[in-house]
């Protein structure tokens, strides 16, 4: 990913913010195609301000065709609502972007013969039968849950990717993410970090749904960037699991912001949502072996950097 141009789908979002500034690092020319149904102005304000030509915003719904001008390398396709709070309240959406929006992506990728990056998640596996989560693992999804409109959106763009990949030939690529994190996120989408840290630094209660023993996996920002640009450099077309194996359960992980924070916060306990699954852990062996990725941010670090990014926003002094 060098002097090239590159499309992000949902590149005004969380992730794909932060891998458009990585792409212009690196020497790309980027095309962000956003409807802002979850992503905000303020995370590409300083690339859109720049004034460089390096950057360039489509405000689009990529659920309609696409047309971009000009010739296109690489189409990375994150667009999508990500966090349980956005795709409960926007289902539909959820179900279009992963299917139609998919399929627009892939059709661009097609057109300009570029490679191709789907955003997938861990969110296939469900709640899953076998841990630690590795590639061969076909999941346990409820698909008519309230969860379903995301996890089988997923499911439905890998099928059509893979098929692109078989029936086109197309370079395609699929990153399974996991929980991912950092600076940038939306401070009320609900996700446990965000409401862990926005709640710890304004001594609100820390909400921890069921008896908080369910576990997860978090991922750095940058360490996520890294892996999805190495899969897209890659010549790997089945899917690649990207996360940072050091699992941990809500719990311990409330407690770790409480401690981070010095808050005066204490933990309440509230119902867990439908379907959550009960553990995840990402198994990483295929991106080690075929791609030398390994996440190097620790989590401390990671929320050390997120606890300041949230300060600065909330305006609130530590
Ligand atoms: P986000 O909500 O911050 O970003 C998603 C972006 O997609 C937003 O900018 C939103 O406006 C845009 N978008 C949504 N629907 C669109 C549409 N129809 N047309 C154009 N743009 C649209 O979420 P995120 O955390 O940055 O997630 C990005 C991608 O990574 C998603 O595909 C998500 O499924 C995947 N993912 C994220 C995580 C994570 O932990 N953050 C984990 C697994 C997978
Ligand atoms: N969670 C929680 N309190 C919150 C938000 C989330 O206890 O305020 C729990 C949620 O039930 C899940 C875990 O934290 O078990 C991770 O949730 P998140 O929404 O971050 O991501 P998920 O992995 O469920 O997509």
């Amino acid at each position: 990913m060098e002097n090239s141009r590159v499309v992000v789908t949902g590149g005004a979002g969380f992730i794909g913010s932060h891998l458009c500034d990585q792409l212009i690092a690196l020497g790309n020319d980027v095309v962000c195609v956003d409807n802002f149904l979850t992503g905000n102005h303020s995370n590409i304000a300083h690339l859109l301000e720049n004034g460089t030509s390096n950057f360039m915003l489509i405000d689009h719904n990529v659920s309609e065709h696409i047309h971009v001008e000009g010739s296109v390398d690489a189409v990375f396709h994150l667009a999508s609502p990500a966090s349980p709070n956005d795709y409960l309240k926007f289902p539909i959406q959820t179900l279009k972007v992963g299917s139609l929006g998919t399929h627009n992506a892939l059709g661009l990728a097609k057109e300009k013969k570029a490679r191709f990056l789907l955003a997938s998640t861990s969110e296939v596996y469900g709640d899953p039968q076998i841990h630690p989560q590795h590639e061969e693992y076909w999941g346990h999804v409820n698909p008519i849950g309230p969860r379903g409109v995301y996890d089988e959106a997923k499911r439905f763009s890998e099928a059509m990717t893979m098929a692109y990949h078989r029936t086109h030939g197309l370079n395609a690529h699929i990153a399974r993410i996991f929980n991912t994190y950092g600076p940038r996120m939306r401070i009320a989408d609900g996700r446990a970090i965000p409401a862990f840290i926005s709640q710890a630094i304004r001594n609100k209660p820390i909400t921890v749904f069921g008896d908080g023993k369910q576990t997860r996996s978090f991922c750095f920002i940058t360490d996520l960037v890294d892996g999805l640009i190495k899969l897209m450099d890659s010549e790997i077309h089945e899917p690649v699991n990207l996360g940072n194996p050091s699992e941990m359960t809500i719990l311990d992980l409330a407690e770790k912001i409480i401690a981070l924070t010095g808050t005066d916060s204490k933990i309440q306990h509230e119902p867990l949502p439908v379907d959550d699954p009960k553990i995840r852990q990402p198994d990483i062996a295929k991106a080690k072996k075929h791609l030398a990725w390994k996440p190097a941010i620790s989590l401390e670090k990671g929320l050390l950097a997120t606890i300041d990014d949230f300060r600065k926003r909330l305006n609130i002094n530590p």
